[in-house]
């Protein structure tokens, strides 16, 4: 074997790197340790009347947040320092020990400290970490992905407390905002998700918006619309009337639409959301996707050969530049097709004016012909979805469907959609400390006197 010793004095390059990544998140946990360790101290010292060796605060003082478990004094007066005990904090890259300072009331009883929210009791892994996690997952790595990730980093996490962090957010805020513009049209769709053996109906509801310029591709315009945001999601045990009537009845009583502006929705044909619509947003134009309506007839052809060539007729119908070119090329399509493949033919007749929505309101803006925007999204949470099937909760399965539409709607917003959601979960006010007077002290402050 050819030697590969390095000449004196030289080391390996990878070995360089390992020790400067290692040196690098020794330090960041160190200095991240320190802070915490400082604002602790600060609680300590202002639920004390003083820091340890200070002299004690005068009887008449304020009274203490914090009380005795004995005698239930809260007099700051009454209570000593007395040791501290170890606490372990796990950070995203690397855990630390901070040191709890324990107090005594001079009656011998014990005062329990309160560091809440910024440590919480039984919490061992520390905010950065959940976020951290949150993060990862959403973005589309698996939980065991996730896990392995952090265990390069010398943090173990159990599955399960991964899957507690993504199920926080069961709530979220998705970031719906609009401002004072009026939704000119909607696109709605529902996609399948399995939970505990079961499945729910994820519905969602987007805002079509017009692009700036419309999307040119070998020199033809392709595209007119472009994604809005996700101004409505639920889930449901299935995609019913009633389960599309709450979403959109949610999106009024929001006043994300509004029955005094002009509304074009496109979705599938499903019943019960079709009813919701007639229901809900009785003054919209409902447009059936066209897309939809091709790819139904598959399903309706008796001779598998004629499947690409019938969609492809169907979608040339709806794609006329007007209802009296559309029905001129129907009664085409009719010729072609209503002897081979009566069914499907029938199904492409029974739709038509469904299909034809769009270009009898040419003084719309927007007026998407197919429910492509939806489509698109689906997939997307799709891929994010599949490694994610361990999540196995309702619980996850909410969080993931809001955290996903609060990402989408931040990308739109060109904001960071990691930040709205720590934002909404801890955006709560926390003891404001002079954590940073008593930085020049030599540490550690605290005899282990208590255990
Ligand atoms: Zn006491």
């Amino acid at each position: 074997m050819a030697s590969v010793n390095p000449p004196a004095g030289v080391v390996k390059l990878y070995a360089l790197i390992a020790e400067t990544i290692r040196c690098g998140q020794a330090a960041s946990v160190a200095a991240r340790a320190r802070m915490l360790q400082l604002r602790v101290n600060a609680i300590a010292a202002r639920e004390a009347g003083r820091y340890p060796r200070e002299p004690r605060p005068p009887e008449d003082g304020p009274l203490s947040e914090w009380c005795c478990s004995r005698c239930g004094s809260r007099r700051k007066c009454d209570f000593n320092y007395s040791g501290s005990y170890m606490r372990t904090v796990v950070f995203e890259d690397g855990d630390a020990v901070l040191r709890i300072p324990r107090l005594r009331c001079r009656c011998g009883g014990n005062v329990p400290g309160d560091f809440e929210p910024m440590l919480c009791r039984y919490q061992r892994h520390w905010y950065d970490l959940m976020l951290a996690a949150v993060g990862l997952i959403v973005e589309g790595m698996s939980l065991r992905a996730a896990r392995r990730h952090f265990a390069r980093l010398g943090v173990y996490v159990g599955l399960s407390s991964l899957a507690r962090a993504v199920g926080r957010f069961e709530d979220v805020d998705i970031n719906a905002e609009i401002g004072k513009r009026m939704v000119e049209a909607l696109s709605l769709d529902a996609a399948f998700w399995r939970v505990e053996g079961d499945s729910r109906a994820h519905l969602y509801a987007h805002e079509v918006r017009e692009r700036d310029e419309p999307l040119v591709r070998d020199g033809r315009e392709v595209a007119w619309h472009q994604t809005g945001k996700v101004l409505g999601i639920g889930l449901a045990m299935d995609e019913t009337q009633q389960a599309w009537q709450d979403l959109l009845a949610d999106m009024v009583s929001a006043g994300v639409v509004d029955s005094s502006a002009e509304l074009f929705v496109t979705s599938d044909g499903n019943q019960g959301l079709l009813s919701a619509v007639e229901m809900e947003l009785p003054w919209a134009v409902l447009q059936r996707c066209v897309w939809h309506i091709g790819y139904r007839t598959r399903s309706k052809i008796v001779n598998a050969k004629h499947r690409d060539a019938l969609e492809r007729d169907a979608l040339w119908v709806f794609n006329a530049d007007s209802v009296e070119a559309a029905r001129g090329r129907l009664g085409r399509f009719m010729a072609r097709w209503r002897e081979r493949e009566p069914e499907a033919a029938a199904s492409v007749g029974r739709k038509f004016m469904q299909g034809v929505e769009y270009l009898r309101h040419p003084e719309r803006k927007v007026r998407p012909r197919t429910a492509a925007i939806s489509e698109r999204y689906n997939q997307e949470a799709k891929r994010r979805f599949r490694p994610g099937r361990s999540f196995g909760s309702e619980r996850n399965l909410r969080a993931m469907t809001r955290l996903l539409a609060l990402r989408h709607n931040c990308i739109i917003d060109r904001t960071d959609w990691l930040e709205h959601a720590a934002r909404w979960r801890w955006d709560q006010p926390v003891p404001l400390t002079t954590a940073y007077q008593h930085e020049s002290r030599p540490a550690p402050l605290y005899t282990n006197g208590g255990t």
